[in-house]
């Protein structure tokens, strides 16, 4: 047993914080109890700590375990896949010590291992879900515009395969859920660093999306679909999408449809930051800054308007591993959904635990209470009142268990 002691106790339920708090964690690594150190009794023999804050465990609902360096999509082609996974172990540290207990990977080659490297208690990490590659049309964003056809089609390296036709879309997903996936990733628009394709382009028809979608969920999987304009973002949504990615050009229609569907928004505004603010001293493809220029303030924009109409936005980074974008800094999301989209510090830390957890699906993570893990993260000072407290991380705790730092 467990007990975590915090003068101010955030459990990520919507709800007041709980000041004088406790939590009391089972050995199995589930919450026992949660409440005031008045109401919950401290067992005597379990290891007690105590913290100025505690808050449940972060989830970043997007990202890439590659292991790349660089920005450079050439480079993440011709490098090992065993350098990638390796770098990508030291990369789940990193996460994991910033206080990130759960990450979603929606596309990469090596997340599959790495998932279960972790779960098998072998390497250092946050729980891993992930959509091993991505599934894209031919020309869509998933394909490599700068190679020839004939060497894409038949690598297994990128971090898509490409199907066309919904007969080849329904293979493709099959052939993800026989690897033992737990998400599946489409992409239903163009994308920034894809070469010879836009943001505003929609990819795939309605009936390649509908038998992807139908393939994921016959297996009890969701669909995460990588869309940027609105039509792609409508198109995935009534075909029963189960998360948006990125929306950098959404309307009326498509909030609508969020509340219609229950989907949710993952907006990933730090490589967006991050490409535009730093991207050219690092190495990014110029027709990539391009495109970042162009769709920032649209990107922002649509999530502050989205954040009005009440669509549940999760925290997610797109992050890859470069310096540019490294992991271990996925809380600069947070911070830019409170400073420059102006989202409250108690919905960004929501964004950030109960919806993102809702990515997953997984119904005992994100929030602090009986039965679900107990993934702690523990903090020096208020998320509440500053949310870059989330970096001041005083200790870290993944199923109860204390984490190296
Ligand atoms: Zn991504």
């Amino acid at each position: 047993m467990r007990v975590i002691d915090a003068d101010l106790l955030i459990t990520g339920r919507d709800e007041e914080p709980i000041e004088a708090g406790r939590i009391v964690v089972a050995d199995d690594g589930t919450i026992d109890a949660v409440g005031t150190q008045e109401d919950v009794a401290a067992p005597a023999d379990a290891d007690h700590e105590a913290h100025p804050v505690a808050m449940p465990g972060l989830i970043d609902a997007h990202l890439h375990l590659l292991g790349v360096r660089d920005m450079e999509p050439m480079t993440w082609l011709t490098e090992s896949s065993e350098l990638g996974a390796a770098r990508a172990t030291a990369d789940l540290r990193d996460l994991l010590a910033a206080g990130f207990t759960t990450v979603r990977d929606v596309g990469s080659t090596t997340a599959l291992g790495l998932r279960d490297a972790v779960a098998e208690g072998e390497i250092p990490g946050p729980r891993v879900f992930t959509s091993g590659q991505s599934i894209s049309q031919t020309g869509g964003h998933g394909d490599l515009h700068f190679l020839p056809y004939d060497w894409v089609e038949k690598s297994d390296q990128g971090v898509g395969t490409l199907a066309d036709g919904a007969d080849e879309c329904r293979k493709e997903a099959r052939k993800r859920v026989r690897q033992g996936v737990d998400v599946l990733k489409i992409m239903t628009t163009g994308g920034v660093l894809s070469e010879k394709d836009a943001p505003d382009q929609t990819q795939f028809t309605d009936a390649e999306v509908e038998a992807l979608v139908e393939e994921a969920h016959r297996v009890g999987i969701p669909v995460a679909s990588h869309a940027q304009g609105a039509g792609g973002v409508k198109s995935a949504l009534r075909n029963g999408v189960d998360t948006i990615e990125h929306g950098f050009y959404l309307d009326q229609r498509c909030f609508d449809l969020f509340h219609e569907t229950g989907a949710t928004f993952v907006p990933t505004l730090a490589i967006m930051h991050r490409l535009v603010e730093q991207g050219a001293d690092h190495g990014v493809p110029e027709y990539g800054l391009e495109k970042a220029r162009e769709a920032r303030e649209a990107h922002f924009d649509s999530v502050e308007r989205a954040y009005e109409d009440d669509v549940p936005i999760a925290v997610g980074t797109d992050f890859l591993g470069p310096e540019l974008i490294p992991h271990g800094e996925n809380a600069l999301e947070l911070e830019l959904l409170a400073n420059e989209v102006g989202m409250a510090e108690r919905d960004v830390i929501q964004s950030a635990t109960r919806v993102a957890a809702r990515t997953v699906p997984a119904d005992d993570l994100g929030t602090l209470e009986a039965g679900n893990a107990g993934d702690v993260l523990a903090l020096d000072s208020d998320p509440l009142a500053d949310i870059s407290a989330v970096r001041d991380v005083a200790a870290v705790y993944k199923g109860g268990e204390p984490v190296e730092l």
